[in-house]
């Protein structure tokens, strides 16, 4: 049963749009927001209705099915910047965590120069703690307003979440980041930091084709791209889903790839290393199903 539609909500949005990968179908019903108002009134929309849903950032972690998402995917562009002149800083978690990284580094804060290149929203590495060089996204966090389904917002401070690699604790809450506060510090070096950070990831990363980053999480003591490669399977394609030649551990779409294509090269990797290493791979790119 379709329930009445506010006028916030669409139908069939090519979810193939909507993701760094370029893959994926049709959502059902499909709602951009830009304040916390609209989220609330959204989120409270899906609840009432019983209506599957996932918020979206940049979609720079996430396969969609081809079939598409049958459910309401609600795009997040709650994009608020304040404090960028003090070592407070608090952005809307829709806001670019790239330009947050390379924002405060160039003001001198140091602290958030690791997330210069990761092409995902502040709400995204919030609850994938996104990472990198050796740095986290709940190193260098306050605190993090989450917005129930009935529309409230709580503040969690940092140090009452339980974080770990690449885990947070709202991959299991109902409802949505809105902003997170970061505390950064003073320092000479940032900006230089950073720069070495982005011309590093313009070396080592196929950033010019379409991928979701990391396909698979590093396991205990190892790299999955070296382990990757170590398996002969760069370069290996099935239909337009390819390991990158130049990262191992990055698929990426070399043209009208179906998450049917990724899904086959994702099991042919993670069976190629098991047979040959001993090691399980586990994905960290998000697969979201049809159904
Ligand atoms: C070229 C490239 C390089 C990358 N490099 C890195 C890297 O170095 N390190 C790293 O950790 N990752 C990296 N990634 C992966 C990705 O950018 C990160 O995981 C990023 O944090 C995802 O943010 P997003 O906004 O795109 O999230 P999405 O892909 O939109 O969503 C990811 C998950 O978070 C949830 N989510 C997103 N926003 C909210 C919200 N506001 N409230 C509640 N849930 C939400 C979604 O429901 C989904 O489950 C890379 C990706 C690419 C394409």
């Amino acid at each position: 049963m379709t329930p009445p539609l506010p006028p916030l909500i669409q139908t069939k949005k090519k979810l193939s749009d909507l993701s760094t990968f370029g893959i994926g179908g049709p959502a059902e019903y499909f709602a951009e927001v830009s304040s916390e108002q609209e989220m609330a009134d959204v989120l409270v929309f899906a609840k009432k209705n019983q209506l599957r849903h996932m918020v979206l950032g940049k979609g720079s972690n996430c396969l969609f099915d081809d079939q598409g998402y049958s459910g309401l995917i609600i795009l997040n562009k709650i994009t608020f910047l304040e404090g960028l002149d003090s070592g407070q800083v608090k952005a809307g978690s829709g806001y670019s965590f790239s330009l947050l990284g390379s924002q405060t580094a160039r003001k001198g804060l140091a602290g958030l120069e690791f997330a210069s290149g990761i092409p995902g929203s502040v709400g995204g590495a919030v609850v994938m703690n996104a990472g990198a060089n050796g740095k986290e996204t709940c190193e260098a966090l306050k605190s993090v307003d989450f917005m129930n389904m009935e529309g409230m917002i709580t503040t969690f401070q940092r140090d009452k979440l339980s974080y770990g690699y690449r885990s947070s604790p709202f991959q299991k809450m109902k409802g949505a980041v809105t902003a997170a506060e970061f505390t950064l510090i003073k320092s000479m070096e940032a900006r230089q930091k950073q720069i070495e950070i982005i011309d590093y990831r313009k070396k080592t990363q196929p950033l010019k084709e379409k991928s979701a980053g990391c396909v698979f999480r590093n396991p205990d003591n190892g790299h999955s791209g070296a382990l990757i490669e170590q398996c002969g399977l760069k370069g290996k394609k099935i239909g337009g889903a390819m390991v990158s030649e130049q990262h191992a551990n990055f698929i990426v779409n070399t043209g009208g790839a179906t998450a049917s294509d990724a899904l086959k090269l994702i099991r042919l990797i993670q069976e190629q290393v098991r047979l040959q290493t001993g090691r399980q791979l586990k994905m960290e790119v998000r697969y979201i199903p049809y159904e």
